[in-house]
């Protein structure tokens, strides 16, 4: 094989390395919450990867099911036969997501059920005789996928200058964010205003026009975990359902328990969305793995009017949906969300304790273990370092540096704020979560003698 395709030498031919062509190091294994790369180093996986690997690392029981079902059949085409796997994956989504989320339609990854999910909403619309309808809104920023459906409604105005001629970028309301307040505001009345804001926007844009609100309910690395006052998700819901609006739940990162409950939108039962999506902890990292969750009724019109056309090669693949079972009954028969809620407190408590020692943290907030952390440069002011001063970014390779792997993106430039998620697995641990807060606390001891030229 070497001596057939001699290598071409000099860098690595893959081109998703970081920027500057920096390389980094080789993960060797990984077992529960730790990583080891080829050096020996170890790593703790303070956010689950991209907030993904929910059951941490090297669990038998889904390591197994994947061999299992290797060995029975790998690849069947959703069009030719059924396949167990899938079947029952379906039944287990149906279970944990509860009444009106009868039905699953299974993909490989967040984006492609967000693309899923809004082709679902457009086909319903154009069967129930609502052709007019096709914008969905959305918030500014958010993040719902990198294919270009996705980036129509991911509120990033960097994504949005760059694709924008070529996908449909489509109109973006407020995030509510609860931090940064305006004079005489409270938590309560900016979540109103918030909502507000969508109901003036369906309006101006013309409601018969408007498909879809989408958003997460609890957010991801676009907004740092951001929750709203409970108001927020009912007068969302009233102004959707006024407006003939399907209300679309993204819950990619929050989804699958992460939050303490199987869907977030479980937080505010009277809120419930029409559609959601489910990706990342579905399969905990084990596979490719996405979900769209829809009731039996709106199946039911679709398929009386020839069923929901779409579909991609991997849909439903029986590898992926045995791996997904096997670990979402890890999830539920290992209580993991039970423990993401309590866990999640303790998580949240030590990391006030850290803020309140800690000059740069400004803000701790999230569900469960979906938790983040606000950086500051002022904890007075609530400001954000400014564009090229060394901010999140310097804090995750020095957090690499101490062995522990923290996940952050600082979106358009750190103009709504700048974070870092602290999401561990569910499996975590008060032993693990001390851990974690101490690098933490570490980390930006460091950060802080670079700033004051002590290092
Ligand atoms: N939606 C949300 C809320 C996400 O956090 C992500 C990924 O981080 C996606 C959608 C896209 O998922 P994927 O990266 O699996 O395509």
């Amino acid at each position: 094989m070497k001596d057939s395709f001699p290598s071409v030498g000099g860098p690595i031919q893959l081109f998703y390395t970081p920027v500057g062509g920096k390389r980094l190091p080789t993960i060797s294994r990984a077992e529960g919450l730790y990583m080891w790369d080829a050096n020996g180093k170890r790593y703790v996986d303070a956010s689950s990867g991209p907030i993904c690997c929910n059951l941490g690392h090297g669990n038998r029981r889904v390591i197994e099911a994947g061999i299992e079902q290797m060995s029975k059949v790998s690849f069947a085409s959703r069009n030719l036969f059924e396949n167990e796997p899938n079947i029952q994956l379906a039944d287990l989504l149906a279970k944990l997501c509860g009444p009106g989320f009868e039905r699953a339609f299974i993909v490989s990854g967040g984006s492609e059920a967000t693309e899923g999910a809004l082709k679902f909403a457009r086909q319903y619309a154009v069967v129930t005789g609502q052709e007019s309808r096709w914008k969905v809104l959305s918030r500014m920023p958010s993040y719902h996928g990198a294919s270009l459906g996705a980036v129509s409604v991911t509120g990033d105005p960097e994504t949005e200058s760059l694709y924008g001629d070529v996908t449909r970028i489509m109109p973006k309301v407020p995030a509510p964010f609860t931090y940064r307040l305006e004079e005489g505001q409270t938590v309560e009345s900016a979540s109103e205003a918030a909502a507000k804001a969508l109901e003036d926007a369906i309006i101006a844009e013309g409601s018969e026009s408007v498909l879809a609100f989408l958003m997460e309910p609890v957010g991801g690395l676009s907004t740092g975990a951001l929750v709203a006052h409970d108001v927020y998700y009912k007068r969302v819901r009233d102004i959707c359902t006024r407006h003939g609006v399907l209300l679309i739940y993204d819950e990619v990162m929050s989804g699958a328990g992460r939050t303490g409950k199987f869907l977030s939108a479980e937080h505010w039962p009277v809120a419930k969305p029409d559609i959601c999506t489910l990706a990342k902890g579905v399969s905990a990292g084990y596979t490719p793995l996405g979900v769209i969750m829809v009731s039996a009724a709106m199946t039911d019109v679709l398929r009386n009017a020839g069923g929901f056309v779409h579909g991609h090669t991997y849909s439903a693949n029986p590898l992926s949906c045995a791996i997904g079972h096997a670990a979402l009954m890890e999830l539920v028969e290992g209580n993991l969300m039970s423990n993401a809620a309590e866990m999640g407190e303790l998580l949240k408590s030590e990391l006030t304790s850290l803020m309140n020692r800690c000059d740069f943290i400004g803000d701790v907030r999230g569900k469960g273990l979906l938790t983040a952390i606000e950086v500051v440069s002022d904890k007075e002011r609530k400001s954000v370092f400014a564009a090229g001063e060394p901010s999140v970014g310097r804090l995750v390779q020095l957090g690499i540096e101490r062995g522990i792997l923290l996940y952050t993106r600082r979106t358009a430039n750190g103009r709504y704020g700048e974070w870092l998620m602290i999401s561990p697995p569910l499996t975590v641990n008060p032993g693990q979560i001390n851990e974690i807060v101490g690098l933490l606390e570490e980390t930006f001891a460091a950060f802080k003698a670079e700033k004051t030229g002590t290092a």
